[in-house]
């Protein structure tokens, strides 16, 4: 079944969609035998050096990397502890979470870290920055990290660079690690690394468009240690050798990107989009261009629904538009506040075109 996209990098849409060279490189791989550790270790070099970080390491993905990195950061690389988890006596186990950045992503992140046997802990308010109550969460004895969410945060201020330094910098003052989530944000990996922090988690399948896979990035100790529980709970959460081959495919074809053009490149299409709604007229719908919540450099269309006017609410307009030919799926998270988005950093001229179509067919019902 074909739709369109509108929605951005979701698992239940499939994520994104790799290029030939990926495909080619996956196929490959998986018509003969891999010196596992070898081809890790070349990988995780390349990732490394795209991201300017001092190590890196794959995982299956930022799930499984939240789970590691958790791990590691009670560990350490002693193969003992490491062997010993999800049984945690004798750990410091605690893992705070600004209460803000306890998201669902299609399950719970406490969830992930529950896994490693870890106990989260989350601190603040949920409208609150994530400096806001760090000190006296970092003071627990028991705490073995701080683990901050960069990407997807649907509710609270986003998490800007300048916070998150903050919160590294009073975690490391109690030589406390600190982890960001920031699965989508592989276009910010080297903003996220300057904040200091001990780990970086992307998801490979996202924007970069590899296959599943998580790249953990980061500072070397730290990332050794998230590799080391491979022996550990972490065999359930190993990458693959067809993901490490379309890693690097990935990562080699985004080196060869300049972030500039690709940024220009998202802004033409947010532009012919909105002009090829506003040529449409539709009484109700107000279109304008919005900075991505997230950080990323990029806008998405955002649509107001009047709901009197159009002669339906923004709920079932995003139906309307599921349930047509195309089918089309957008950003509906802020339905009940009458509003759309559409995602278009995976559409082409001529998807943009037949969105645009779908649009006022679904709003003239
Ligand atoms: C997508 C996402 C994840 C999960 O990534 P996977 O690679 O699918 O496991 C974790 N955290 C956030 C914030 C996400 O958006």
């Amino acid at each position: 079944m074909t739709f369109i996209n509108a929605r951005g990098t979701y698992t239940p849409l499939g994520v994104s969609r790799s290029s030939r060279a990926v495909a080619e490189a996956v196929a490959l791989a998986l018509e003969d035998f891999a010196l596992i550790d070898a081809l890790h270790k070349a990988v995780a070099a390349e990732i490394a050096d795209w991201a300017g970080a001092e190590a890196a390491a794959i995982t299956h993905c930022t799930a499984a990397s939240v789970t590691l990195a958790v791990a590691a950061s009670m560990t350490g690389a002693d193969q003992t502890r490491i062997q010993q988890l999800p049984d945690t006596t004798g750990l410091r186990h605690v893992v705070l979470v600004p209460a803000g950045h306890d998201v669902n992503y299609g399950h719970p992140l406490l969830t992930d870290i529950r896994l490693a046997g870890a106990s989260p802990r989350l601190y603040g308010l949920a409208g609150a920055n994530s400096i806001d109550g760090v000190d006296d969460a970092l003071a627990g004895e028991d705490v073995a990290c701080l683990l901050l969410v960069s990407s997807r945060l649907v509710s609270g201020p986003p998490t800007e660079v300048g916070e998150i330094t903050a919160c590294v910098l009073a975690a490391h003052a109690r030589g406390t690690p600190v982890i960001i989530d920031g699965a989508a944000q592989d276009w910010r990996v080297s903003e996220l690394l300057a904040t200091g922090a001990d780990a970086v988690l992307v998801s490979a399948q996202k924007y970069l468009g590899a296959p599943t896979a998580g790249l953990v990035m980061g500072k070397k100790s730290f990332v050794e240690a998230v590799r080391a529980q491979e022996r550990g709970i972490g065999r359930a959460m190993k990458t693959t050798k067809e993901a490490l081959a379309g890693v690097r495919a990935a990562v080699n074809a985004r080196r060869g990107m300049s972030r500039p053009a690709w940024m220009a490149e998202q802004e033409r299409k947010v532009s012919r989009c909105l002009q090829a709604i506003e040529r449409l007229a539709l009484p109700g719908l107000r279109v304008t261009a919005v900075a991505d919540p997230t950080g990323l450099p990029l806008s998405r269309v955002h649509i107001e629904v009047d709901a009197q006017q159009a002669g339906q609410d923004a709920a079932q307009l995003a139906k309307a538009l599921r349930e047509g030919h195309p089918s089309v799926w957008t950003l509906d998270q802020h339905a009940a506040r009458g509003v759309l988005q559409l995602e278009l950093v995976a559409l082409r001229d001529d998807q943009i075109d037949a969105l645009a179509d779908a649009l006022a067919r679904a709003a003239t019902p």
